[in-house]
């Protein structure tokens, strides 16, 4: 299965939705399914985030998160299908994950100058390939004129019983609110995304279920 647009060039499809809601696995079948490259920018603000913990740097205190992003060196890449993403040069793996990085990601990811570097790091991929990306202000800041945009949403009580279950320790509903509210790029519905409810699709259902709607918003798939 491939797919494309009518002028051949490069595109984005946008996959946004709260914590849990199963957008990356979601993001990645489709990706795997159309053969596009999978971007996950909330692996970014995670890598970031990691940096400043391991900096000692208070992820609340914002000049200081600014000066150390002056210093750093963000290199984001791909590795088959799947974005990777390295700080002066170290890959932060499985600490990406872990409970400090839940904990503070959010404040992070609510300064300005943070998102700025990275947003512009995540329109570059387009550069290379046609992309899926999933984060929470793809399509409404990131890439908000492509014409693919999905949110995808389930309920609270699957999200906490998802995470779970993965065996992480993360206050989903916390960092929930903490996205939604803030000033710069809130976790919203995007202007022209259509809301896939994820509360009980299978992965199988699911990914039927945004090749439909991705069909219906006009890209060709075969
Ligand atoms: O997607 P994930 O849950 O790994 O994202 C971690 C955090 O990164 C989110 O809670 C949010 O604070 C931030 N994020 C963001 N914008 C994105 C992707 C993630 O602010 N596009």
């Amino acid at each position: 299965m491939t797919a494309e647009t009518s002028n051949h060039s490069h595109f984005a499809v946008a996959i946004d939705g709260p914590a849990a809601s199963g957008k990356s696995t979601l993001a990645r079948e489709l990706a795997r399914r159309l053969g596009l490259v999978m971007v996950n920018s909330g692996a970014m603000y995670r890598a970031v985030t990691w940096k400043v913990l391991r900096e000692n740097v208070d992820p609340h205190d914002t000049p200081a998160v600014v000066g150390l992003l002056d210093r750093i060196d963000i290199s984001c890449g791909r590795d088959g299908m799947f974005s990777t993403i390295a700080i002066d040069g170290a890959d932060p793996g499985d600490e990406l994950r872990g409970e400090d990085v839940n904990q503070h990601v959010s404040a992070v990811s609510a300064i300005p100058e943070v998102r700025e570097r990275l947003i512009d790091l995540q329109r570059h991929y387009l550069d290379h390939s046609s992309i899926v990306m999933e984060g929470r202000d793809i399509g409404s800041v990131v890439f908000p004129d492509t014409p693919f945009k999905i949110y995808v949403d389930a309920c609270a009580e699957v999200r906490a019983a998802r995470r779970a279950k993965d065996g992480e320790v993360d206050s989903v509903a916390r960092r929930d609110k903490l996205d939604s509210a803030r000033k710069t790029a809130p976790l919203v519905v995007a202007q022209g995304a259509t809301v896939l409810d994820n509360s009980h699709h299978t992965i199988e259902s699911g990914v039927q279920a945004a090749i439909d709607i991705l069909r219906n918003q006009g890209l060709r798939i075969e």
